[in-house]
């Protein structure tokens, strides 16, 4: 073990720097009231939240109807100012196209493979019988009972646009799209009920085009961004950041990240730390990734260059565990529009 720690803790210092963050946008929140703490416990008390397992979750009553006004309402927006074409995509994506987006290379350790038993009428039986009664944990008659992962539950949710695009030529003026991504990343232990998830939503809206059209739909990202932060009241702050690469690769890829500032995150108050200061989660960001998915699709402009892509991801779960925590269970704490959106039960004519 000590040799791991030392492998590990070399990989993350070599050349390391504090990171200098650059905020674009903040958000003050005008409900007076405190940040309530542990919302998730009182979620669980009135029966708005499940835990099925380590990482995902059910939701119901005003916490489901915050989830889905989040989506519908940023859905409208997207489609109405930015006129994007709506998409659907699985929740399952092709391990050779992840490889193709450099996940495995950057997040191995975030990657859920998925797999199944070979077709052996003999494996089959053996598995049939060891499962058939109370397991905790599924029994394979053997390793090889279940075939290599050729498929895994998708980590990111614009990482299906670009498959889709593959070979396509597009107009250098920009188009967008949005959908509802489910995704799917594994953080070992960090995972807790709302703030860290194993399988969330991103409503995602997607860029591709020219250069000066990725970086132009960025700003008025930002802008909306901080319109939606003023509809819901939310302490927010826009600012650069880095994803947590893995070790062996972390430092050379912040480094760029920061250099070439494509990474904001939208980050939002859900507490306080040993010294007064907020405590602050990602809850969603925008990218730009330049000709990166553009160069291994090949995906091109008709002004015959390889085509910029850029994205921004609201993290749904996120926005609401931050809501939740910024306004309380009190509906009057909440903007008006939006207290009548989730805490009016229309099922029962009666307040939640
Ligand atoms: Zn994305």
């Amino acid at each position: 073990v000590s040799g791991k720690v030392q492998r590990f803790l070399a990989a993350m210092l070599q050349g390391h720097r504090p990171p200098q963050d650059k905020v674009y946008l903040t958000n003050v929140r005008r409900d007076p009231g405190p940040l309530v703490s542990d919302v998730c416990a009182e979620m669980r008390r009135r029966k708005w939240l499940f835990e099925i397992g380590q990482g995902h979750i059910g939701l119901s009553g005003p916490v489901l109807r915050l989830s889905e006004y989040l989506n519908r309402h940023s859905r409208g927006l997207f489609v109405e100012r930015f006129t994007a074409a709506e998409y659907s995509f699985p929740a399952l994506i092709r391990s050779d196209i992840l490889t193709r987006c450099g996940y495995f290379e950057s997040h191995p350790n975030n990657t859920t493979l998925v797999t199944h038993l070979i077709e052996d009428f003999d494996l089959i039986e053996e598995f049939r019988q060891s499962n058939a009664t109370g397991v905790a944990m599924v029994q394979l008659p053997s390793r090889d009972a279940v075939a290599a992962p050729h498929t895994c539950l998708n980590p990111a949710a614009c990482f299906p646009v670009y498959y889709t695009l593959e070979d396509n030529t597009i107009p250098a003026s920009g188009t967008a799209m949005t959908f509802l991504g489910r995704v799917f990343r594994y953080e070992s232990k960090n995972m807790a009920s709302l703030e860290r998830l194993w399988e969330f939503n991103v409503r995602e809206l997607v860029f591709v085009g020219g250069p000066t059209y990725i970086l132009q739909q960025r700003d008025e990202v930002v802008q909306l961004i901080g319109y939606l932060g003023a509809e819901l009241d939310l302490d927010m702050q826009i600012q650069t950041a880095t994803d947590p690469f893995f070790a062996t690769v972390s430092t050379a890829k912040k480094m760029w990240q920061q250099s070439m500032e494509s990474k904001y995150e939208i980050r939002l108050t859900v507490g306080h730390d040993g010294n007064g200061r907020p405590r602050t989660i990602a809850a969603g960001s925008v990218n730009v990734h330049g000709t990166f998915f553009g160069e291994r699709f090949a995906i091109k402009t008709d002004a015959g260059q390889v085509a910029c892509t850029g994205c921004l991801g609201l993290g749904i779960e996120r926005f609401v565990y931050a809501a939740f925590t910024q306004h309380g269970f009190d509906a009057g704490r909440w903007p008006t529009a939006i207290a009548q959106e989730i805490f009016s039960d229309r099922r029962e004519g009666n307040e939640a």
